[in-house]
This record gives structure tokens, C-alpha cells and sequence, in this order.
């Protein structure tokens, strides 16, 4: 097996912005490529809501459709524009998945983002 040190530094330095929440979107953890994406440090947003980073262009249609998806268990990706702490909009490929018990249940979910503003 692999040590938990290692499977930690795996997540802390993936190449993506990568984010563990509550059932109601409320930030526990985020990694360096998140602070890095978002301008926020880790103590700035732990005990925030990922609604942080939305910008109101975004059609609700969009969150709507996220919410949707993950509480039926099911992985979203979609794309949608983000705010960066300077008050930039960025657009982000954003996946958000649940993170499933043993019993099933969905305890957490994880957000992976990358931005991909240049690319368009
Ligand atoms: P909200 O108040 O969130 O409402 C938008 C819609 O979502 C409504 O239809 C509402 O009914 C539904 N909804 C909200 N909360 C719940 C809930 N607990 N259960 C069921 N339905 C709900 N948003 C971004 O803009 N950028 C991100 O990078 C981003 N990353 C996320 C990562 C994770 C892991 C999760 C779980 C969510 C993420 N979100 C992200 C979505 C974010 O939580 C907000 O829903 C979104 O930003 C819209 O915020 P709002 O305040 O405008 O609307």
C-alpha cells in the first residue's frame, strides 16, 4: 500500500485545482494549484462556499444542472466562468464528483478545475 504521506502530497501537488467540500459546497480543503487558479490562499477559503469563485454570467441553469447531477451520485463537467480573488474572470473545465462511503452515502464532494481561458 501506498503511504497516506505520499497519497496527501499526490493531492496537495496535482496539477489541477483540486477542492474537498461539505454537502452544501462549504470548502475543507483546497490544494496549491487551487490557490494558484483562484489567488486564495487555503485560509481564505476553508469554511467558505465555492460559490466564492461564481460570477454572474453564469447562467443558473448551469449550477442547476451540477446540482442535479451530483446529488443523484453522478459526476458533472461542465464549463463555467469564475472569478480569480483580483476580480478577473477566468473560464473553467470543472468536473465535481461525490465522494461515496462504504454504505453509499455521498459525504463529501471534490471539485477539479482547470482554467482554461487561453485555450478559447
Ligand atoms: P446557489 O445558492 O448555489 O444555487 C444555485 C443552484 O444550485 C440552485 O438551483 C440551488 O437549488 C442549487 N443548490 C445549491 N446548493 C445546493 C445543495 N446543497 N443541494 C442541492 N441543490 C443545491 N461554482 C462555481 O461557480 N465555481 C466553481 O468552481 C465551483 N466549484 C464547486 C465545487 C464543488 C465541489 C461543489 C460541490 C460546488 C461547486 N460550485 C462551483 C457550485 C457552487 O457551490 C454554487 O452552487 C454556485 O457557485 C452557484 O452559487 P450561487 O450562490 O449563485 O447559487
Amino acid at each position: 500500500d501506498l503511504p497516506f504521506s505520499l497519497v496527501r502530497a499526490t493531492v496537495d501537488q496535482a496539477p489541477v485545482a483540486i477542492s474537498i467540500t461539505d454537502l452544501k459546497a462549504n470548502i475543507l480543503y483546497v490544494n496549491a494549484a487551487f490557490s494558484e487558479i483562484t489567488g486564495y490562499a487555503p485560509q481564505e477559503c476553508i469554511g467558505r462556499n465555492e460559490s466564492m469563485l461564481s460570477d454572474q454570467r453564469t447562467p443558473p441553469e448551469v449550477y442547476r444542472e451540477l446540482w442535479g447531477c451530483i446529488t443523484r451520485q453522478q459526476a458533472w463537467r461542465g464549463r463555467l466562468l469564475n472569478r480569480h480573488r483580483d476580480g478577473r474572470r477566468y473560464l473553467a473545465d470543472l468536473t465535481v464528483a461525490p465522494m461515496l462511503n462504504e454504505a453509499g452515502e455521498t459525504t463529501h464532494f471534490i471539485g477539479m478545475h482547470r482554467d482554461i481561458t487561453e485555450e478559447y
